[in-house]
């Protein structure tokens, strides 16, 4: 195990393309490490505000799922005291939506949306922390070469997913222009960023709700809260396991609702998912989806899904939306160059690929 990221435990894997040997290797890797046998169904989560779940020990696991950021926000936790935990999930909820206000590209009011609106004209003074959450995403258009680039958003916004509709050759060819994440101006001490050419647009979505997700894992850490797990969508962080058991994350198989190609017992660690499936239309059997390829302004296609596991969402996140614009090649490269993360692709063809440490962890068998 010493190959492995300290804070993964194992990997079941349930899809033909990794052999039932393998399967069980992960699954007696996780109970040797943890001391904790696999129990499929942990981590279910139930509806409506601040809802009692199971009780464990002397204490009980409380939950609430809510619609905000446009994605499924859900929070779950572990406490003795009812009203403490409801007010932890009230206070994680309300991050999200003071996050949202402040980036959503869909609230006329943001910060982001007065960015766009302006950015071009003048410097926007932003804020500390959307100023540093944009230096941190233009630190992965580096550490990527350019596969992650919020200047995506110059194509991105011509497409309407929900509508079927995207640009037509001129209106594509004008958007891919404005993407080159160097054409933002950054000025550190004014806490101010500007375009440095008109068709610019800038968009979070690929960082910010792993961002939100530790906002929220650190409000219940500041409140002693120590088993819990925040979601938004496809990201995930997770902190400590259920009381004796590991949380159990599922991989969604890309092309079946119903199933999963892997199934993750994971405990103190962020996962997050990015796939081809999750917005999109498809027209003369091509599939438009929500990933762009800042090289091309059109929908990255060489796989179909990415995981992507490590210490922190927001980095988990922006990395799984960057390797899903690498590719199978390019993307392990660059996971397997980087301590304490793992990957899991599926690619075009269906075919699993995974990290290196998560290869040794079978062959160390
Ligand atoms: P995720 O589901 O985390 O992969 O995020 C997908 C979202 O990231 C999209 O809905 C866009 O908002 C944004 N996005 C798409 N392509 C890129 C890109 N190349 N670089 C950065 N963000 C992107
Ligand atoms: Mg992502």
């Amino acid at each position: 195990m010493q190959n492995l990221s300290p804070v993964f435990f194992a990997l079941l894997m349930l899809a033909p393309a990794v052999s039932a040997e393998v399967q069980s290797a992960f699954q007696q890797k996780v109970m040797q490490k943890t001391g904790l046998s696999v129990k499929q169904d942990a981590g279910t989560v139930s509806s409506s505000d601040c809802q009692q779940g199971a009780q464990a020990d002397e204490g009980y696991w409380w939950s609430d799922h809510q619609a905000i950021m446009g994605t499924d926000i859900t929070v779950e936790l572990w406490h003795q005291d009812k009203r403490l935990a409801c007010s932890a999930i009230a206070a994680v909820m309300a991050e999200m939506k003071r996050i949202d206000r402040v980036m959503s590209p869909y609230i006329e009011t943001s910060v982001l949306s007065q960015l766009n609106r302006k950015g071009a004209y003048r410097p926007v003074f932003v804020g500390r922390e959307l100023f540093a959450l944009i230096e941190q995403s233009l630190e992965f258009s580096r550490s990527t070469g350019g596969a992650f680039d919020i200047t995506y958003a110059s194509a991105g916004r011509h497409y309407s997913y929900r509508d079927g509709l995207k640009p037509d050759g001129d209106t594509l060819a004008a958007a891919v222009d404005a993407i080159d994440y160097h054409n933002l101006i950054l000025d550190v001490k004014a806490q101010t960023i500007a375009f440095s050419k008109a068709g610019v647009s800038v968009d979070l979505g690929g960082i910010g709700k792993g961002y939100a997700v530790d906002r929220g894992i650190g409000i219940l850490a500041s409140l002693g809260i120590t088993q819990a797990m925040v979601g938004a969508g496809g990201d995930s962080r997770i902190i400590g396991d259920r009381r004796g058991q590991p949380w159990v994350v599922g991989i969604k198989n890309p092309r079946s609702k119903q199933d999963n190609v892997a199934v993750l017992p994971l405990m103190d660690i962020s996962v997050s998912t990015s796939g081809d499936y999750e917005r999109f239309f498809e027209e003369k059997g091509v599939r438009y989806h929500h990933i762009i390829d800042p090289q091309t302004g059109d929908s990255a296609r060489s796989v179909r899904s990415v995981t992507i596991l490590g210490a922190h969402a927001a980095t988990t996140d922006a990395l799984s939306t960057s390797v899903f614009v690498l590719g199978v090649k390019k993307g392990l490269a660059l996971i397997n160059s980087m301590e304490g993360f793992d990957a899991i692709l599926v690619d075009g063809e269906g075919q699993m690929f995974v990290s290196d440490s998560l290869l040794q962890m079978s062959a160390a068998r």
